[in-house]
């Protein structure tokens, strides 16, 4: 998905817009137009009824910012911290900072959303009563899309609401996590197929735009539907993995006051690194210094250019303490292949962490589990 665009801040919470939605909005204003509107409330002027969709089309993407406020704010509450929302194809998403840590909790935070579309789409039943003509027909129409907004998003297919609430429900049973998301997991992949289904008989029969949309949300459902089982099964247990059994150890440093040309003559070419970190004169770590940089520098400037001007200072980097388990360091690092994390005890420099170390404990994880990875016999007594 992309990053789309920043329409604007709340409760500090960006919210964005994928540029998908441009397409959804267009569709949306273009069937409510000339199809849906006229049909609803007969004899009105061309101009009324595009006047009135594309107010319907701008208030359904406030409908959904509302949805996931709804998540965000119950979310703040719970302890959640929540960085974005983001509106795309199939509606929102509100990226939470971290995982709920109770059943409670990730039970209310995944209701409150459907909670607020079914609110949003009662009211606006009530009020349709008071009025008459094309407006009637258009507040109707708006409470009745929040209401199947929020039966739609009650499905018990994880990852969407209804799934997570299944999920929260097999989660307080049994208090295990990994099981409930296992359970949640597979029902909705099973929803996912029934969905694909549906659509391709939907789509078959002659509703190509319907059937597409439905395959699509049946798709997706299906592959998020893995990768937070995967994030659920590989970083439950890392957690108990430290972090300094991955990272490697010592690392070889340059100094900041060094050239780039030095840097590029006796690290890059001589070490086996593409990232380094920097250090002062008294030693302590400045920063973060990588190729990448270096090839922000045309190549005659580099003998009067230090290390220091081109690295990222230290404050930007990710840093962890010593004690901190590879859980931690998965959950901050993402996936970008550039990013690395300093390891510290206390003051001192102790390890880095690249990608690749990451890479490598989860997949020898999946293939043999943790104990093979650790490569020594558990004491058994
Ligand atoms: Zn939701």
């Amino acid at each position: 998905m992309d990053e789309g665009l920043t329409l604007t801040r709340i409760r500090g919470i960006d919210i964005r817009l994928s540029w998908s939605v441009v397409i959804i909005v267009a569709l949306v204003t273009w069937s409510l137009a000339i199809d849906t509107l006229p049909d609803l409330a007969e004899g009105y002027s061309d101009g009324a009824y595009w006047g009135v969709a594309a107010l319907l089309a701008v208030g359904l993407l406030a409908a959904l910012v509302a949805h996931e406020l709804g998540h965000s704010i119950v979310a703040a509450r719970e302890g959640v911290g929540v960085s974005s929302i983001t509106l795309w194809v199939f509606g929102g998403i509100a990226r939470l900072e971290s995982q709920p840590s109770t059943a409670g909790s990730a039970f209310r935070i995944a209701g409150a959303g459907p909670a607020v579309s079914a609110v949003i789409g009662v009211i606006s039943l009530a009020v349709a009563v008071a009025f008459d003509g094309l407006a009637a027909a258009a507040i109707a129409w708006f409470g009745v899309i929040n209401l199947i907004l929020a039966v739609f998003n009650l499905l018990p297919a994880f990852p969407m609401d209804g799934g997570r609430m299944y999920q929260a429900w097999w989660w307080a049973r049994t208090r295990d996590q990994e099981d409930a998301t296992r359970r949640a997991v597979s029902l909705g992949r099973t929803i996912g197929a029934i969905m694909i289904a549906l659509g391709a008989i939907e789509a078959l029969s002659g509703a190509a735009v319907g059937g597409v949309w439905l395959i699509l949300i049946g798709w997706f459902v299906r592959e998020a539907g893995r990768a937070e089982l995967d994030q659920v099964t590989v970083l439950g247990p890392m957690g108990a993995v430290g972090v300094t059994e991955v990272m490697t150890g010592d690392p070889d440093t340059v100094i900041a006051t060094d050239s780039l040309e030095a840097f590029v003559s006796e690290s890059v070419l001589g070490g086996r690194h593409t990232t380094y970190p920097v250090v002062a004169a008294d030693g302590s770590v400045v920063g973060l210094v990588n190729l990448q940089a270096v090839r922000t520098v045309d190549r005659e400037r580099w003998p009067a250019t230090t290390v220091r001007d081109v690295a990222t200072p230290v404050e930007e980097v990710l840093t962890v303490d010593v004690t901190a388990s590879v859980a931690d360091v998965m959950e901050r690092m993402g996936v970008d292949p550039r990013r690395r994390t300093l390891v510290f005890d206390d003051a001192r420099l102790v390890g880095i962490v690249a990608p690749a170390d990451l890479a490598r404990l989860v997949t020898a994880v999946k293939l043999a589990g943790l104990d093979a990875f650790r490569g020594v016999d558990q004491p058994s007594a």
